[in-house]
């Protein structure tokens, strides 16, 4: 129950962060793409936030608090990231189950999670999708873990190098999504799905050990 709180307590810090940065990430969606991304994650991250909190409050596991969360997002967001977001974190928790999750626990849902959004949107590192960022963080984190890191090390250090593939999308031509048919207009921008993702980990920083 105390996990199924912090994991609620994660989701408003990120669903602040992105209501902070929404303008920002609609402005570099609409470079090459729709021009929606800010508000699809907000509707998504404020619904799955307000799930969060409920299914908390309820007294539920870390994994039941993230499935709600997953399907609040999914149903709420529209656009490819708010099916891709539902998707990841459905598979997240079906991974950690209702056992209280630990470093090696989290490091296979964080893995569940990048296979559920490669199994849905068929992207592939490179692609300039929001895996650009999730790949990198996803084997930082099980790297830190393998080498014996606390919880918040191994999520410090991942969420740093998310921040850095997420820049580094800037110089990639997007293959998949909206943005590829105005690809060439998209370098020397970053991906919104990558800055987006950067953006809630960094926040999303757990501080116990
Ligand atoms: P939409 O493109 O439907 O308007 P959003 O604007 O909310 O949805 O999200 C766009 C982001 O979704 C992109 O920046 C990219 O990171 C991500 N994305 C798009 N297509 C895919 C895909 N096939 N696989 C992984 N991520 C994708
Ligand atoms: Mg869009
Ligand atoms: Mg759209």
């Amino acid at each position: 129950a105390a996990a199924g709180q912090l994991v609620a307590t994660l989701f408003s810090s990120a669903a602040a962060i992105i209501a902070e940065h929404e303008d920002e990430l609609g402005t570099l969606d609409a470079i090459a793409g729709d021009g929606d991304h800010g508000r699809g994650m907000r509707r998504g991250i404020d619904a799955a936030s307000t799930a969060a909190t409920q299914a908390a409050g309820r007294r539920a596991s870390a994994g039941r608090v993230l499935a709600t969360a997953g399907q609040a997002w999914a149903d709420n967001a529209g656009g490819t990231s708010g099916v891709l977001w539902g998707a990841a974190l459905t598979a997240a928790a079906t991974t950690l189950g209702d056992h209280v999750p630990n470093p090696k626990s989290t490091a296979a849902a964080i893995a569940a999670a990048v296979d559920a959004i490669r199994t849905l949107g068929k992207a592939e590192l490179g692609d300039k999708t929001m895996l650009d960022a999730l790949i990198p963080f996803r084997d930082r984190f099980r790297d830190e873990t393998e080498r014996g890191s606390t919880f918040s090390d191994a999520w410090r250090a991942a969420a740093t190098v998310a921040e850095e593939a997420a820049a580094a999308t800037s110089s990639l031509s997007p293959r998949v999504g909206r943005a590829r048919p105005l690809s060439e207009r998209s370098i020397g921008h970053p991906d919104p799905g990558a800055t987006s993702f950067a953006l809630i980990v960094n926040t999303a920083l757990p501080n116990n050990s």
